[in-house]
């Protein structure tokens, strides 16, 4: 279906709204019910299960970002977002990248883990051993909580013991590893990890304290690369500048926090299109880069034989499409279809070729001419409007500040009293 179609299109952003629904609808092959949504708000009742004391709903522009290419296929990506420049800038660093072939990704199985928290033990090393002995009824009690999982595949494939030193002196961590198929998994693995606690207690005689999903998913793993033309960047000289500005993020946190910033830009417009939990994301991929002790960025750039950038970036990326909000939200199942993805797997491989892309932009911005000059004329418009200006006055408005390069409330206001 999609692997047909090409997601590239030029002057998408110029389009008004209904052409690029239209253009969205026929790419996905979405009925018309489908495409009616996208301008309709989703019911009252559907939120209010969702969580509790619900008032009503909070709005998220939707976005499509263009021209991605991932392991040969063509994808439309939506983003749900409240920052300006975000969804162009991906759909311009995706157009560079499939000029040497667009996205290649690799993902690791949708391997969890879950925590159990041991205490108050008298002999740790010989209740880790115990533990151990026990490894396979532990596993099968695991398994008998979600037969659903296991019968599709998935369910707790190991067991590892782990002893940690602590102000309150040694404990034990047992961590259980779930595959999850195409789950998240945080329910899965919490009733595991809850139903196995008294019978490591009774073996112990030590108390249990926490069970719980642990959200660095450093088991599940997704790597994405791509290799931006050296010509399209505007040179070498370029690719070099892009490097010297990486570099910085390598080694010191300050830089690489914003740099990873910049990866989550991209990635959690798209978790929250899905349905998916950005809270966990945002766990997994910050702790994941501080793992080896010193926080640094998550991805990595050099140049290949060519002068062209490679681009790589590795991040745990605990997605699904079973479970939490994903089959539940009426938009989060559209976004899917749009996506045309089919596993959690390909998900998070679109994702992470999207946090990629939404890395390389920020980072060329950067390295050239800036940030501000791509902020600039959405921003624009959005003080335009803060100003008071309706209509065709928000464009006139925003305009004249681009053009003078003054982007100010005060400078609004000024010429749209005039
Ligand atoms: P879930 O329990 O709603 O759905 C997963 C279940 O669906 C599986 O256990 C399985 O029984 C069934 N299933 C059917 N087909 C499947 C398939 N093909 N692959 C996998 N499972 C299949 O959801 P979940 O993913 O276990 O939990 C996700 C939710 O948990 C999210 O909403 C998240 O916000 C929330 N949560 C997160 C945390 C955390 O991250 N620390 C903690 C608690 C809850």
């Amino acid at each position: 279906m999609n692997n047909e179609k090409s997601s590239i299109v030029s002057g998408f952003y110029k389009l008004p709204v209904e052409k690029r629904v239209e253009f969205v609808k026929n790419f996905s092959n979405l009925t018309n019910d489908e495409a009616k949504l996208f301008s309709s708000s989703i019911d009252i009742e559907i939120t209010d299960r969702m969580i509790e004391n619900v008032l009503g709903q909070f709005e998220l522009p939707l976005g499509i970002a263009v021209n991605f290419l991932i392991n040969g296929k063509d994808y439309l990506v939506p983003m749900a977002i409240e920052e300006t420049s975000v969804v162009a800038a991906a759909s311009n660093a995706a157009k560079i990248a499939r000029i040497q072939g667009g996205f290649k990704t690799e993902s690791s199985k949708p391997l969890m883990i879950g925590q159990i928290q041991l205490l108050h033990l008298e002999d740790v090393a010989d209740s880790a051993q115990k533990i151990m002995n026990h490894k396979k009824e532990l596993l099968k009690i695991a398994n008998a909580q979600d037969k659903i999982l296991t019968e599709l595949g998935g369910g707790a494939e190991d067991l590892e013991v782990r002893i940690i030193d602590s102000p309150l002196g040694k404990m034990i961590v047992i961590h259980i590893i779930v595959n999850v198929l195409d789950a998240m998994g945080a329910n899965a693995v919490n009733t595991m990890c809850e139903a196995l606690a008294p019978m490591i207690e009774e073996l112990t005689g030590g108390k249990v304290r926490l069970k719980i999903i642990s959200n660095l998913a450093d088991k599940r793993i997704v790597k994405a690369k791509a290799v931006f033309d050296k010509e399209k960047m505007g040179g070498e000289k370029n690719v070099d500048a892009f490097i010297e500005s990486y570099t910085l993020a390598s080694v010191d946190p300050y830089r690489a926090a914003t740099h990873n910033k910049g990866i989550m830009n991209g990635i959690d417009a798209l978790i929250i299109a899905t349905g998916n939990d950005f809270r966990a994301i945002e766990a997994g991929a910050h702790s994941y880069a501080a793992k080896d002790g010193r926080y640094t960025s998550l991805s990595k750039y050099y140049k290949d034989k060519n002068g062209n950038l490679v681009g790589e970036l590795e991040i745990p990326m605990a997605v699904g499409i079973i479970g939490g909000a994903a089959n539940i939200h009426p938009k989060a199942k559209l976004c899917r279809k749009i996506l045309g993805i089919k596993t959690a797997k390909e998900l998070a491989e679109v994702v992470a070729s999207l946090g990629l892309a939404q890395n390389f932009a920020a980072v060329f911005a950067l390295s050239t001419v800036g940030i501000q000059k791509g902020h600039m004329s959405l921003h624009a418009k959005n003080i335009a409007v803060m100003a008071g200006a309706q209509a065709d006055q928000i464009d006139k408005v925003a305009d004249q500040m681009v053009k003078e390069g003054k982007i100010k409330l005060d400078r609004a206001k000024e010429i749209l009293a005039k």
